[in-house]
């Protein structure tokens, strides 16, 4: 089951992604995680890709796409993937289609967790995030059994400084002004579907259940 996963930040996509990679046995592929993988592996594009990070310059599309297709061909991606954070740019979506014809690999969905600005906003602000192991609660939407605790690693609790309300709203503008353009273009592919992530995470999950049902 081959999937791109997208949704503004704090639309809960790490919960379902947990969720999705832990029912289905397909890795999650961050952006982030590829690069850090491919440069600790020392791979001749990890390492270019390094040169170019090194000096705080943005890593260009080829050394990106060269990246995503030699992950895309990793043993663990036989039943399938999950991308996340990739493609960003329209480039990117078409040098993914390429990448995934030659592999014999079609995209099934192209999941997109809606959730309204106000919401967001509400929900980024009382966001929580552990010390020590990263999980991410809300005070009020998924809270931790014991308050300010983490409930995986008893790690402390925080707040992060760039949850402010004004943070968060630059944040939300650039996602929506970025990937206007990815979601029509998978639309068009008849690829995108829109799942309402102002819901209970739960109720999200049974969602996403639904949509992937019998494609394990
Ligand atoms: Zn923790």
């Amino acid at each position: 089951m081959n999937l791109i996963f997208m949704g503004p930040p704090g639309a809960g996509k790490g919960t379902q992604a947990d969720w999705i990679i832990n029912n289905f046995g397909i890795p999650h592929i961050s952006t982030g995680d590829m690069f850090r993988a491919a440069i600790g592996q020392g791979t001749a594009l990890g390492l270019k890709a390094k040169e170019y990070m090194d000096q705080g310059l943005l890593v260009p599309d080829d050394v990106t796409n060269g990246i995503v297709k030699e992950r895309l061909q990793a043993p663990d991606c036989q039943k399938g993937f999950l991308l996340d954070g990739f493609p960003r740019t329209i480039p990117q979506a078409e040098a993914l289609d390429e990448i995934l014809t030659a592999l014999n690999k079609p995209i099934d969905h192209v999941m997109n967790l809606k959730v309204d600005r106000s919401f967001l906003l509400a929900r980024l602000t009382g966001r929580r995030v552990c010390r020590s192991c990263g999980a991410t609660y809300h005070v009020e939407f998924n809270p931790p059994k014991q308050q300010g605790v983490c409930d995986r690693c008893n790690g402390e609790l925080y707040q992060r400084s760039d949850d402010t309300e004004e943070k968060v709203g630059t944040r939300l503008d650039e996602y929506t002004n970025k990937t206007a353009p990815l979601l029509e273009y998978y639309a068009k592919k008849g690829l995108l579907r829109d799942i309402n992530g102002e819901q209970d995470i739960d109720v999200v999950t049974a969602d996403i259940q639904t949509l992937l049902r019998g494609q394990a």
